[in-house]
């Protein structure tokens, strides 16, 4: 009788997701944390999600390419700028959800700037991490500054993202650009081009190069670095001296989505204080955008960091963006 009812319940309830229809979801931020969100929403909601992980430059480069028949709904996380220039270029729609007024001022004006086509999600700034007990091996001393990165015990023992495929790797860019001015600043991208042993895809994972001991130093957001500090490793997280740039993650509904009511769903869900809770719980810690949200204790404090004024509507313009990708492909990736 009992696994009767049960297979009745199982049978209802499928019938039920099944008439609360899809959502595509391109996520930006890490696995753990993508899929976390996509079973508290389908076991919230009754929504089926099909998502896919992606870093944030690859998912505009998706998005774009999938302009004239969009496969996705909603691309939730990965850092502002590809977000802003995916309003910028018409690829995301308006919206506007009942949850704005709980969000921090941060998050609204990110929201404001794309004229309401992507929200603030969270916040992080960029600094790197170094292995311990590399950096004694290395006899590089305890790096604090982004100028430490050149020294030339460093060499081959720096890693990075490549700035076209993660949103990490142009805060970088656009950090460092902010920091020292344009010529001045590709002049250190050419100068710690030297240190740098890879540029991968995900901007996460020079964090967990470091940590394994595969790097000495990993540029990543420092909330990745401590993830790592976390698990244990062997890992110093850094706030870099000369100040560091910050991220405000986003949010945006992809124009032509085919689930239009379902993405609203989620990112009204997204936006809540309690959705917003699990990022702590798999292990990332970036600060909330609802104001709600308890900040993750192990979050690095961003009143403390020496942080600059960010221009996200400058870096996050399509005309910006693509210039300094391609000055960063022709002056620094490609030198021997
Ligand atoms: N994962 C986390 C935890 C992040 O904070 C961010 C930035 O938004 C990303 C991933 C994005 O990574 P990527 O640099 O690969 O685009």
């Amino acid at each position: 009788m009992l696994a009767g009812s049960m297979t009745a319940l199982s049978f209802l309830s499928a019938g039920a997701a099944r008439a609360q229809g899809q959502l595509v979801m391109y996520c930006s931020v890490q696995e753990e944390w993508c899929r976390a969100m996509t079973s508290a929403f389908e076991r919230d909601t009754g929504i089926k999600v099909s998502m896919t992980r992606k870093s944030s430059g690859e998912t505009f480069a998706q998005v774009k390419a999938e302009a004239s028949n969009p496969r996705g709904d909603i691309w939730w996380g990965g850092t502002g700028d590809p977000h802003m220039q995916a309003a910028e270029e018409g690829l995301t729609m308006e919206y506007s959800s009942p949850k704005m007024s709980e969000l921090q001022d941060w998050a609204v004006r990110q929201w404001e700037q794309s004229k309401k086509r992507t929200v603030g999600i969270y916040s992080g700034a960029l600094g790197f991490g170094y292995n311990t007990e590399l950096a004694k091996a290395n006899k590089i001393g305890e790096p604090k500054c982004w100028a430490d990165l050149l020294k030339p015990e460093l060499k081959d023992e720096v890693q990075v993202a490549d700035p076209n495929s993660s949103g990490t790797a142009y805060t970088l860019l656009a950090t460092i650009i902010q920091i020292m001015g344009e010529d001045k600043g590709f002049e250190y991208l050419k100068a710690l081009h030297k240190n740098v042993n890879q540029y991968t895809k995900s901007g996460a994972a020079p964090a967990k190069a470091a940590a394994l001991g595969e790097t000495t130093v990993g540029i990543a957001f420092m909330h990745d670095v401590v993830t790592m500090v976390v698990d244990k490793a062997p890992v110093k997280v850094v706030a870099p001296c000369e100040g560091t740039g910050y991220e405000i993650g986003s949010m945006s509904i992809i124009k032509g989505a085919k689930n239009l009511e379902n993405a609203k769903k989620f990112y009204d869900w997204a936006l809540t204080a309690d959705a917003q809770k699990l990022g702590a719980e798999a292990k990332s810690y970036q600060v909330p955008s609802n104001k709600n949200t308890p900040v993750p204790p192990q979050a690095p404090k961003l009143a403390d960091i020496k942080l600059i004024n960010f221009d996200f509507a400058k870096y996050g313009s399509s005309e910006e963006r693509k210039r300094l990708l391609s000055k960063w492909d022709n002056e620094v990736k490609n030198l021997p």
